[in-house]
């Protein structure tokens, strides 16, 4: 399944070119800031997601449809840095993930698809990094990298927006819309290999990042169980699993399409209008 949020908050279900409104079929629900699909992760690992039916629900085709954040607001979004290795290679780096750790996002970071990156600073670097999405579906506290699929809801496409700055890492990837994702979430049956996909990432109409999982230093598994050895992962918490080489700087009017076989599409356009200088930070 392709399960989408889309005009203000409902839940649609991807059936070839139409998003299905399966919203009501989630009776009792109620509207939250973590929005529909969360609370539908939620009822899934307690057994008690409905089987949505296709034939009732609004039909609208998915070209016209106003899609929305799959997940507005995260319990956590975990990062991985310097998760590919020429990636450390064109930073640079002298260390990757396994002595640096993970590290947290704020959720309040996230858009959707279409909506646009704020650049902060008219004078320091703002970077694009594309990544696989993990979406946790099943709570996960110290899992083995052999079990840790079984704790994956699905996967979606994550843009890790990061300033190039000497301010700590959770500070210089939290800027609000620093954390697009979307379109949708893609249910995990129907990625039988995180580790083996194709990613592309294009900014202004050139591919600056072209990569397959497979070449993450720690995939999927190990990076699960690598997390949930330091903290308990709750259903619809986002794993952003780190960002191959090709990184570089975003321009206003740019638009950033990130392309992850068997996941999806997300655009995003990026705003610089309200950039300011650095050494002009408010509250310095
Ligand atoms: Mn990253």
């Amino acid at each position: 399944m392709r399960l989408a949020l889309f005009d203000k908050g409902r839940l649609g279900l991807v059936d070839g070119d139409a998003l299905v409104d399966v919203t009501d079929q989630l009776a009792p629900f109620a509207s939250s800031p973590s929005g529909a699909l969360h609370q539908y992760i939620e009822r899934a690992e307690r057994g008690e997601a409905p089987r949505f039916d296709l034939s009732s629900g609004a039909r609208v085709p998915l070209a016209e449809a106003a899609l929305e954040a799959p997940l507005p607001r995260p319990g956590k979004i975990i990062g991985a840095p310097v998760n590919y290795l020429d990636h450390k290679a064109e930073m640079e780096y002298t260390t990757s993930i396994a002595d640096l750790g993970v590290f947290l996002k704020a959720n309040s970071s996230v858009i959707g698809p279409g909506q646009d990156i704020l650049l902060p600073y008219t004078d320091k670097r703002t970077d694009q990094e594309g990544e696989l999405g993990v979406v946790i579906g099943r709570t996960a506290a110290k899992v083995s990298a052999e079990n840790a699929l079984d704790h994956v809801f699905g996967y979606t496409c994550v843009l890790d927006i990061t300033v190039r700055s000497g301010e700590d890492r959770s500070t210089r990837k939290s800027f609000d819309t620093f954390t697009p994702i979307g379109p949708w979430v893609v249910t995990a049956d129907e990625i039988p290999d995180p580790d083996a996909l194709e990613l592309r990432c294009d900014v202004a109409g050139e591919t600056r990042q072209h990569t397959d999982t497979a070449d993450l230093i720690f995939g999927v598994r190990q990076l699960i169980a690598y997390t949930s050895s330091v903290m308990t992962l709750h259903p619809g918490d986002v794993i952003a699993t780190g960002t191959p080489a090709g990184v570089g700087p975003l321009h206003h009017g740019d638009r950033v399409v990130l392309d992850i076989e068997r996941v999806g599409r997300l655009e995003v356009g990026v705003d610089g209008s309200g950039a300011t200088a650095y050494a002009e930070r408010p509250g310095l």
